[in-house]
């Protein structure tokens, strides 16, 4: 069993998006702390959204390094990977790692992100349903579009519907089966969402809304409405789990994700969490887990802001994006029941914006990066401040 002589070591458990920008802007900070990076996959980090796009779209033969190799030496990070954490003594200020070894912490950031939600166990009974969110998932997901002809996608969220697209353009017989009645339901309003569909069913994939799986048989699924579908292969998407089992068992604050406060902070001074693992605690006292790499970055920079006795950075409402086939899809801003939407035809594509409380609260867009990126900074401006004549050619409400 050995220890790290330095109990001021700053140890980072997770190292993808969420733990390497962590350890980048702690340094960045000016922070002379020895930092520890402990990761359970194997090899550099990767860009994960990389899984589910260019490396299924395109022949990108694996997910591209999140920094480069050298990045790490550099800025004195010691990365160790697969390497698993597998406790947390906070009387001592040590983690236990899988294969026994104790490294002692003096402030502890925990970046162990999510886990890709499973279909129930008697669903699948066969084991023929696979998932997309490690490298390793990536790898069997690539090699099976190789081998089968048809594919069910269960759910219609954003992995589900790149991988949907990606599929099809392979010329495999796509099916996606989402329960909800649109698409996208979490991140776009549902004019939006209807065009996207509308492409979607263009390009040839066969989308059913309002429609559960109830079981998954040798050749196919068969839903719960007694329709059955074939498919060789079947694609579970349908959201993630947040690893919050290590602070759970430490007696720290978890409901969907480690609790913590504006600045990442857990119930312990010397724990923070962030990332897809975290259930972020707003300034309003609204809680939220962010599954996106913008809401990575700007935790991380109020983690490292914490921890050397800084400023935290201003709110910024995030973007996210997402490649489906040919479509580019890019959003900021809650989706919020109520608020008054308008969608306008822009140059190459599609602009939206939604209002709550006579504010703009989000912006989305396909195929209008212009668009979008001019729009984007006006979130919080007024309703008054916008041309009447566009928003009233195009108001709905959801
Ligand atoms: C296929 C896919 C496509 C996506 N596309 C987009 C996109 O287009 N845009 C966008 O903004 N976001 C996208 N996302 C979401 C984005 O990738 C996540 O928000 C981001 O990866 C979160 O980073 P994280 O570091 O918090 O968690 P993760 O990326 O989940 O990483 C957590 C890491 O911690 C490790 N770990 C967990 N427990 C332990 C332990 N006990 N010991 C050691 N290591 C441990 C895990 O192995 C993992 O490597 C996508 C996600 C997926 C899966």
């Amino acid at each position: 069993m050995t220890a790290l002589e330095h109990s001021n070591a700053i140890v980072i458990v997770g190292a993808s998006h969420s733990g390497v920008a962590a350890a980048a802007e702690l340094r960045s900070l000016g922070c002379t702390r020895p930092i520890v990076l402990i990761g359970e996959e194997e090899g550099a980090p990767y860009h994960r959204p990389h899984l589910s796009k260019e490396c299924l779209s395109s022949d990108m033969p694996a997910p591209a390094p999140l920094r480069a190799a050298d990045f790490y030496s550099k800025r004195d990070i010691s990365h160790r990977g697969g390497m698993r954490v597998t406790a947390v003594d906070r009387a001592r200020r040590r983690v236990t790692c899988a294969d026994g070894e104790e490294i002692a912490y003096g402030d502890l950031i925990l970046a162990t992100g999510a886990g890709a939600s499973q279909l129930p166990a008697t669903v699948d009974p066969r084991g023929r349903v696979v998932t997309l969110r490690h490298a390793i998932d990536w790898a069997r997901v690539r090699q099976a579009f190789e081998q089968q002809s048809s594919l069910v996608v269960v759910g219609g969220g954003l992995i589900g519907l790149e991988a949907a697209a990606a599929a099809c353009a392979r010329g495999i017989a796509v099916t996606v089966v989402e329960a909800g009645d649109r698409l996208m339901a979490r991140s776009i309003y549902p004019e939006l969402a209807a065009e996207v569909l509308r492409r979607h069913q263009d390009a040839g994939v066969t989308i059913l809304l309002s429609q559960s799986l109830n079981r998954v048989e040798a050749d196919g699924v068969m839903l719960a409405s007694g329709v059955r579908i074939a498919g060789d292969l079947v694609l579970a998407a349908i959201g993630s789990r947040p690893h919050a089992d290590l602070a759970q068992a430490a007696g720290l604050a978890v409901a969907d994700g480690i609790v913590v406060d504006p600045q990442g902070r857990t119930g312990d001074l010397h724990i923070y969490a962030l990332g897809d693992c975290a259930a972020w605690r707003r300034h309003d006292g609204s809680i939220i887990r962010h599954e996106s790499i913008a809401a990575t970055h700007w935790q991380a920079r109020c983690v490292a802001a914490a921890i050397t006795g800084q400023a935290p950075p201003q709110d910024a409402p995030f973007k996210l994006w997402s490649t489906q086939g040919s479509m580019r899809l890019q959003m900021s801003g809650p989706v919020v029941a109520g608020a008054s939407t308008h969608l306008e035809a822009v140059a190459g594509g599609m602009l939206l914006r939604a209002f709550q409380d006579k504010r703009l609260i989000a912006v989305q867009a396909i195929d209008a990066p212009r668009s979008f990126n001019a729009e984007v900074g006006r979130i919080g401006a007024l309703e008054s401040e916008f041309d009447e004549a566009a928003l009233a050619s195009s108001e709905a409400r959801i």
